[in-house]
């Protein structure tokens, strides 16, 4: 087992990352800007190495700064975290050659995954079912009416590097293909510097439902069951459970035996989100994450397991040690993630939290790195918290939430907390009876206050 761990991430998942380190008597070296540099994962780590200025480019995105503080602390193992280098092919490629353990999968996986149209060629070659759509990449404008034709509109042009849902355009109709392909392509172009678009059939009530694999090195791979992360504004997940209130436990088998078969012929190893949608009992794969997802905690909780020491065991080398059939998922969980925004426009607002209070009891638990006093800097995600509750069933998950968030004192910053209450005392939430479009229209129905 490695000694000592470098965390190339900041906030709540470093720290989280910490958590299981110290746990297995694992020292840990946190790597800070210098606009972190009173972070919480910045004091709570065993040692700290400042890698530069404020702008991520060049500090947690600067390769040889990390490696650098990975050489002079002794460091093992690098855990990326999510977000940041956690999906850059290269950078795992890196540790490796300078003898560092990447905790996550092969810059191989990573590579093929991180591009999705050679993503959803790998799956469907391995049986996974997709969303219907263009066969690659589409050479022109004429190639994209073409297939839009042959599957039916409405369609959605979407990029080949895309992520954080940017890069993604509907066509409604004939009308509208032009636009879609030059808006989505020129997105992709500014954003990823890859124009690379190819186009799916746009669902109009799919649920988004991905599941949690894990794979060790010596061939075993298990799934942890489903999250239900269709809860999303601007294709950003802002509210997840475990399980989906939409799946029957005969569907979660059938869908973790296809995924948890594929990768096992991919040979993938550590953590992986296969993510789906779902509609009309069908799943249709649309990318693979390859790395541990912001969501992760719905799944610890339910299936008991804490999943960062299993990334770890496993990049030790360790087997998993259990099989599919140990693996048993227990009760509800919610996750509601706490941003630091406007709850009505979503403007980011960062700033000073004068005071702080974080829920607690029976079955809550909250993922966070700040504490009175503390600056929330402009530069990085609006993400300050994630509020977490467990309980045996889904409507007293719902009210353990709502009484967390009750609880939940954080001013000097405005946060999302006042629509995490509204979604929880809807109707149609309560039912569970919601696709991806539903926040959105959630939203635009709320008067201001
Ligand atoms: P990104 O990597 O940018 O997050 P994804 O492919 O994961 O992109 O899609 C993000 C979200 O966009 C999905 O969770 C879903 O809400 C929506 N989406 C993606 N593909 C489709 C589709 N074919 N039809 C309808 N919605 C889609």
């Amino acid at each position: 087992m490695f000694s000592k761990i470098l965390i190339a991430n900041r906030g709540e998942i470093a720290l989280r990352i910490q958590r299981a380190c110290r746990e297995m008597g694992i020292k840990t070296v946190a790597v800070h800007s210098t606009a972190d540099a009173d972070a919480m994962h910045v004091r709570l780590a065993d040692e700290a190495v400042c890698i530069g200025p404020p702008s991520s480019r060049d500090s947690y995105l600067n390769v040889a700064a990390i490696l650098s503080a990975a050489t002079i602390t002794g460091a093992e193992a690098i855990h990326p975290g999510y977000g940041f280098l956690s999906e850059n092919a290269d950078f795992a490629e890196t540790v490796e050659a300078h003898g560092l353990a990447f905790i996550g999968p092969t810059a191989e996986h990573i590579r093929t995954m991180g591009d999705k149209i050679t993503a959803k060629t790998t799956m469907r070659a391995l049986g996974v079912p997709l969303v219907p759509g263009s066969d690659g990449a589409l050479a022109d404008l004429n190639m994209a009416r073409k297939v839009a034709e042959e599957i039916g509109y409405p369609v959605l042009i979407k990029a080949a590097a895309g992520g954080g849902g940017r890069g993604m355009k509907v066509a409604q109709t004939a009308d509208d293909i032009e636009e879609a392909w030059s808006v989505a392509r020129t997105e992709a172009r500014a954003a990823f510097g890859n124009d690379e678009v190819y186009l799916e059939k746009y669902l109009d009530r799919p649920r988004h439902i991905e599941l949690q694999i894990m794979a060790d090195m010596h061939g075993n791979v298990v799934h942890f069951g489903e999250r239900d992360c269709s809860l999303q504004r601007r294709h950003q997940k802002l509210l997840e459970e475990a399980g989906s209130p939409a799946l029957e436990p005969a569907e979660r088998d059938a869908i973790g035996a296809t995924a948890t078969a594929a990768l096992t012929k991919l040979g993938y190893r550590n953590a992986g989100t296969l993510e789906f949608l779902y509609q009309d009992g069908q799943f249709c794969f649309i990318e693979m994450n390859t790395r541990l997802q912001v969501e992760h905690p719905v799944t610890e909780m339910v299936c008991d397991v804490d999943l960062v020491r299993e990334q770890i065991r496993i990049a030790a080398g360790e087997p998993l040690g259990y099989t599919q059939s140990d693996i048993k998922v227990s009760g509800h969980a919610i996750e509601c993630r706490i941003n630091a925004e406007n709850p009505e426009t979503f403007v980011p607002n960062p700033g000073t939290i004068k005071v702080f209070h974080a829920p607690g009891g029976l079955g809550v638990r909250m993922d966070s790195a700040i504490y009175a006093g503390y600056r929330v800097p402009p530069y990085y995600d609006s993400m300050i918290a994630k509020l977490i509750v467990h309980a045996p069933t889904r409507a007293e998950a719902i009210s353990r939430m709502q009484r967390a968030l009750d609880e939940c004192v954080v001013e000097g910053v405005q946060t999302v907390i006042p629509l995490h209450r509204k979604i929880l005392a809807d109707p149609s939430f309560q039912k569970g009876d919601y696709t991806i479009h539903w926040l959105e229209n959630f939203v635009a129905s709320q008067t201001p206050e």
